[in-house]
């Protein structure tokens, strides 16, 4: 059949335009990173066009002896990478592990306790507009407004007052590493389940740079896209036999069809990837140049939670400035630099505005960006916060932006 660009112009085109967006900007999305050729090889192949409802050598579907091969790779890598029994690869996305896993610990209406929304949590920890918060009954632990840092005592409790069925350890905007031994306790203490969703930081807990929840979380989800630079989508890992088949079953049949096998192919590779010394060298980068960046921005008067940071992102906060955390994506993204905004814990104002920025190093840490490109990126994040209606300037950064990626290409 004939190439895409023959086919759908329009579809290709958009496309090239997002490889030159890709190739000539600063990426500092936290939760966002670039896989190898190798990853999108195996996701776009034509493994999309398999049915395989079911588990390797259980499926309700004929045709499948290559998808098992696909899929068992994948989980008996998932497995050796993050120390633990049992592995689903099969989840589409972080959120659908994460439905699969309440749906496996809790009873519809029952409690579950994760970190707040405005303060670092994910909308599946119990969001009102999500599943997780129309489903269950969502309570919620706020960060110390004094450290920014999480407080134990707090969630002990909290979750003492709210007796959940489930406590949910995991962010999307934390600059810290959590102690999941402290988790467990309290969770042992209310008799609730530990989910750890390490979406954010598995590739880091892949590698040791961050603490592992294996072996201390009843369940652990993850995203496969993050800092673990694997195709988009979900996985679910446990240490019990009997919750493997429980998780299993709220995959499949409970919440989804037919796994996306190219996409499960993407997640081996990727998993394949992140064993091999190279990707320890990786996190260890996403770390340091995190730090460089950290104390950059600090040097240069910004104030960031926690005041910087132990893992892959910084969280600056704006609320002592003019400048909205609106604003400043807006204009940073005028300046070729994607961020962000973000609440900050005390947040004044609304989730749409907030005074807050969230900027990540995984993806440009991939392209082999290092400490001297950090300090000279927080020169530019700090000048457009200073200017961000200096049309000029926006202009020549950008320019300088471009510049810089050439030295840094993509693929
Ligand atoms: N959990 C956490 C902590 C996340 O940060 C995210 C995504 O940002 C998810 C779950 C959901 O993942 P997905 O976007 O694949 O549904």
């Amino acid at each position: 059949s004939l190439p895409l660009s023959e086919v759908d112009s329009e579809i290709f085109t958009a496309i090239q335009k997002e490889s030159q967006r890709q190739q000539y900007g600063l990426e500092m999305i936290a939760s966002e990173n670039y896989t190898s050729r190798a990853v999108m090889e195996a996701q776009g192949s034509i493994l999309t066009n398999k049915y395989a409802e079911g588990y390797p050598n259980k499926r309700y579907y004929g045709g499948c002896v290559n998808v098992d091969t696909v899929e068992t790779l994948a989980i008996e890598r998932a497995k050796k990478l993050f120390n633990v029994h049992y592995a689903n690869v099969q989840p589409h996305s972080g959120s659908q592990a994460n439905m699969a896993v309440y749906l496996a610990a809790c009873k519809a209406g029952d409690t579950i306790l994760g970190m707040d929304l405005s303060h670092g949590g994910h909308l599946t920890h119990g969001s009102p507009v999500n599943f997780s918060g129309m489903l269950f009954k969502a309570a919620s632990y706020k960060l110390d407004t004094e450290t920014g840092r999480i407080n134990y005592d707090t969630i002990r409790a909290t979750a003492k007052e709210t007796k959940p069925s489930l406590i949910i350890a995991g962010y999307s905007a934390y600059p810290r590493t959590l102690d999941f031994a402290k988790f467990k306790e309290i969770a042992d203490e209310v008799g609730a389940q530990l989910l750890v969703d390490m979406a954010h930081f598995a590739g880091l807990v892949a590698t040791g740079h961050h603490p592992s929840p294996a072996g201390l979380a009843d369940y652990i989800t993850t995203t496969t896209h993050k800092t673990l630079r694997g195709p988009r989508g979900g996985m679910i890992l446990t240490n019990s036999e009997e919750k493997a088949k429980v998780m299993n079953s709220r995959i499949f049949p409970g919440i989804q069809g037919g796994p996306l096998e190219h996409v499960i192919a993407g997640k081996a590779v990727a998993f394949g990837e992140a064993l091999k010394p190279e990707f320890k060298k990786y996190s260890e980068n996403v770390i340091k140049n995190a730090k460089v960046l950290a104390e950059e921005m600090l040097s240069l008067g910004f104030k960031l939670v926690t005041g910087g940071t132990d893992n892959h992102l910084i969280l600056v906060d704006l609320s002592d400035r003019e400048i909205t955390g609106k604003l400043a994506e807006t204009s940073l993204d005028e300046a070729g630099i994607t961020v962000n905004k973000n609440t900050v814990p005390n947040e004044k104002r609304s989730p749409f505005v907030t005074s807050g920025v969230r900027i990540g190093t995984p993806a440009l840490t991939t392209r082999g960006m290092g400490p001297t490109e950090m300090k000279q990126i927080a020169k530019w994040i700090s000048q457009v916060l200073t200017n961000p209606e200096d049309a000029a300037l926006k202009g020549k950064i950008h320019e300088d932006v471009k510049q810089l990626c050439k030295g840094f290409p993509l693929y």
